[in-house]
């Protein structure tokens, strides 16, 4: 799955990130980063003062300059308080708004990729992405430059002040950086990759949750919450691998870290001690040099942590920009037409289509004329779906052409060409919502008055006003607390206010009573009234009253004709409708 998707270089990923991201914030963003400095920068300066309150305040019994100098620290830390107060509360301010783009670009990015791209790809995993890489990103917008600006000011600074102080004390003080710099290296290298590796194994843990939730109907139904209970059991297991991992070289990092400072602070107080008895060095130098290496080591281990969350960041923004640089397969043609009326005429000239590999239809030919209804009948997995998902532009044909009107379907934007078509599938999706909602859902604009009309016209009418709330009432996720003929009709409905030219008709196969069965089929035919209508028939009335029937078998129509044309044949369709139908009453 991820082998089709190009490998951008941490270097680039920020880059990248930097110019689209941060460039409307160029001005603020620059001076939070020089409040960090001025932040980092500050606290070089209580180090220094603390050696002249020792050496000449204490030392000279000037408590005159000893109130002096302690007031002016007590000010330095206020100042440096408020500086950081605002600059936190502003940087973080940044960083939310820039999310929120982040955010709606990469969400709207998702919903332009094609049918293909989405039914490779996993619920969980695209929701773990989206939700997960961008609060690491938030993060790291504000904490990254601050970790760096503040550490490099404050290491640069201590080593000059300690350099300044007594250079030969700052060489012992810094010898140990090399080492600190080499071992943290090493430990923070793995892990990053670590990190890469825990949030491939989180994406498929949720990526198992999700489909155990979604499915869970189905696990109860079939007694396998044991099994699946497992699989997930194994996932999470395996994300636990890969957090201990981190968890691990976490562990070793900051100690050995603490280690390797402690040894250079105890050769500065081993050599400045010394110094300082001979009479070589002041006590307050000393004490100075020990808080500015305190100074050191916190700034380092800030840069060191950042590199765990930094590696993230890379990572997250990585994948961001590889979802964003996947081309949606199907796109409006530059100069593609907007359709401003549609007849309704459908041909399909010699389409050949695949999905992968496999070859689903070969040589598709027929011309619906506006209004007529063709019924698409032929064994399951023959190609019917198929052929309806080419009339939207769902998929692209890789042969041969789809002609709405006489104009190739690739010729047109996506968008008006959609705007024409009316979809009613099995199972069809509503959203969670009140129902005037979902009815409204391809006319957001249209009134009440219209919404209950068609519901009326969608015989839905009589149980939406039934319920508690009427047009109002919600209907959970997924649309739960419908019952299927509801479901059904609200979905017609949604259909019928569309008012489109065309119309995609795939019938329920799934049960309900034979009365509300009446009422879906009176909706139905009042839909199709005047429509070009393409209906993956299940029903003998509708295929009795078909203008043509189309039989599809292994991705080719083999038999066409009406009812009668076919059964006078006596071919495929005749067996065909023999074993689905002769024990079956028209409705
Ligand atoms: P029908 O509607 O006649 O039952 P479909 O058009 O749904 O048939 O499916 C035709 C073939 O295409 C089947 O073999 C099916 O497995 C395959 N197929 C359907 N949808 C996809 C998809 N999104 N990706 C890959 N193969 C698919």
């Amino acid at each position: 799955m991820e082998q089709d998707i190009p490998t951008i270089s941490a270097w680039q990923c920020i880059r990248r990130f930097a110019c689209r991201y941060l460039r409307p914030f160029t001005g603020s963003f620059t001076v939070v980063q020089l409040m960090h400095l001025a932040g980092g920068l500050l606290l070089l300066l209580p180090p220094l003062l603390i050696r002249s309150v020792i050496d000449d305040a204490i030392d000279g019994d000037n408590v005159r300059l000893l109130v002096l100098q302690v007031s002016l620290i007590a000010g330095i830390f206020a100042l440096w308080a408020l500086i950081s107060s605002i600059k936190e509360y502003w940087g973080h301010s940044i960083a939310q708004r820039l999310t929120v783009r982040v955010r709606n670009d990469l969400y709207g990015h998702f919903q332009k990729l094609s049918m293909s791209f989405h039914d490779n790809k996993k619920t969980g995993e695209l929701l773990a992405r989206i939700i997960d890489d961008i609060n690491v990103v938030q993060e790291v917008i504000h904490h990254g430059p601050e970790t760096i600006i503040i550490g490099l000011a404050m290491i640069g600074g201590t080593a000059g002040l300690m350099l300044y102080l007594d250079w030969r004390l700052a060489l012992v003080g810094m010898a140990v950086m090399p080492v600190l710099a080499i071992f943290s290296r090493k430990i923070v290298k793995r892990m990053w990759r670590e990190f890469r590796n825990e949030r491939k194994q989180l994406a498929s843990l949720s990526e198992e949750v999700e489909e155990n939730l979604t499915g869970i109907h189905i696990i109860k139904a079939f007694v396998r919450e044991g099994e699946e209970s497992a699989s997930t059991a194994l996932a999470n297991e395996k994300h636990r691998r890969s957090r201990m991992r981190i968890i691990k070289y976490v562990s070793l990092l900051f100690p050995g870290a603490m280690l390797i400072n402690g040894a250079g602070m105890a050769a500065v107080l081993l050599v400045g001690g010394w110094r300082t008895i001979q009479g070589d060095m002041t006590v307050g130098t000393l004490t100075a040099f020990v808080f500015l290496l305190r100074g050191f080591l916190e700034p380092l281990m800030r840069v060191m942590m950042f590199a765990e969350q930094g590696g993230r960041f890379v990572a997250g923004v990585g994948r961001f920009f590889e979802y964003m640089d996947i081309e949606p397969e199907i796109q409006d043609r530059p100069g593609a037409l907007e359709l401003e009326t549609v007849e309704g005429e459908v041909r399909f000239e010699d389409v050949h289509f695949r999905y992968d590999e496999e070859i689903i239809l070969a040589g598709i030919n027929f011309t619906a004329p506006p209004g007529a209804m063709i019924a698409l009948v032929g064994p399951s997995g023959s190609g019917k779906t198929t052929i309806t998902r080419l009339i939207p532009r769902f998929y692209e044909p890789y042969m041969g052409n789809v002609l709405i009107d006489g104009t190739d379907v690739r010729d047109i934007t996506q968008h008006s060409l959609r705007k024409y078509i009316g979809m009613v599938m099995q199972d069809d999706f509503l959203f969670s919502g009140s129902i005037a909602e979902n009815i409204s859902y391809g006319r957001p604009d249209a009134s009440g008055e219209a919404v209950m009309e068609a519901a009326r016209m969608a015989n839905a009418d009589q149980f939406v006003e039934n319920m508690p709330g009427g047009y109002e009432t919600q209907i959970g996720k997924r649309g739960v607390k419908l019952s299927e003929g509801q479901r059904q009709r609200i979905s017609i409905a949604r259909a019928l206010l569309k008012k489109p030219r065309i119309l995609l008709l795939d019938e329920a196969t799934s049960s309900v009573d034979s009365e509300t069965e009446a009422l879906i089929k009176q909706a139905v035919e009042r839909l199709r009234a005047g429509r070009t209508t393409f209906v993956i028939a299940h029903r003998l009335s509708t295929i009795l009253e078909a203008d043509e029937i189309l039989f599809v078998d292994s991705g080719r129509i083999t038999e066409r004709g009406t009812h009668s044309e076919l059964m006078a044949l006596d071919g495929q369709y005749a067996r065909f409708y023999r074993i689905q139908f002769s024990e079956m009453h028209a409705i």
